[in-house]
């Protein structure tokens, strides 16, 4: 599990990695804002703890900006102020939880562990390619305002190939991903399930979309 620490004061960030460590997370800190931007940005974090108060960009400024990247990392706002505005500007802008300052480490870590089992269950979120739109939460697929009926078995080939536009995946990509196994002598299997996707997204024109590679698999480009 892996921790970002957004946080200016050199006291409380070591605090925080410290005791954060002995636990056996990975810690990375950043002091001020636009550098804990960019981390969250170029690396995947089960959980970032973001300090409100902040140089260069202050924290809601840095939760905005993540949300608004579709980034869903769980956010822990730290802040020495406990006012209600604050907590509700927070979590209006996305935060998951908040601390306010002084706080106990016990209660840090219980937070902590509350949220990361949080995620464990939480779907991720929606994908869409062109107007083609998948929910895993609510399992539905959508062409513009129609909604497309799958199998369980076309979803999750579906929600592979659209997790991976514009990458061709292999059969043994696939057939791993979606089946569990490596079943090389039934690949063919994988076409036919290709042709149901096909023959369900054609009626939207969009059928187009997943594109046969010649002897490799396939790839989901928008068209
Ligand atoms: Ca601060």
């Amino acid at each position: 599990m892996r921790i970002l620490v957004v946080e200016d004061e050199a006291r409380v960030a070591s605090f925080l990695k410290r005791g954060l460590e002995a636990e056996s997370f990975a810690v990375d800190v950043a002091g001020d804002g636009q550098d804990g931007l960019h981390l969250a940005t170029v690396h995947e974090y089960d959980l970032i703890l973001l300090d409100v108060m902040l140089p260069k960009l202050d924290g809601f400024e840095v939760l905005s900006k993540l949300r608004a990247r579709e980034n869903v990392t769980p956010v822990i706002m730290l802040t020495a102020r406990g006012e209600l505005s604050d907590r509700v500007r927070g979590l209006d802008l996305g935060a998951d939880d908040y601390l306010a300052k002084p706080f106990a480490f016990a209660e840090l870590l219980a937070r902590v562990r509350a949220l990361l089992r949080r995620g464990v269950d939480r779907a991720t979120p929606t994908v869409s390619v062109g107007s083609l739109a998948l929910d895993p939460m609510s399992r539905t697929v959508t062409a513009g305002d129609a909604k497309i009926e799958f199998t369980p078995k076309e979803f999750t080939l579906l929600e592979y190939l659209m997790r991976n536009e514009g990458t061709v995946l292999t059969r043994t990509m696939i057939s791993e991903h979606c089946w569990d196994i490596n079943f090389d002598t039934y690949t063919n299997l994988i076409d036919v399930f290709v042709n149901h996707l096909r023959k369900k997204l054609q009626p939207h024109g969009l059928d187009g979309m997943i594109k046969t590679v010649r002897g490799v698999g396939y790839v989901l480009k928008n068209t």
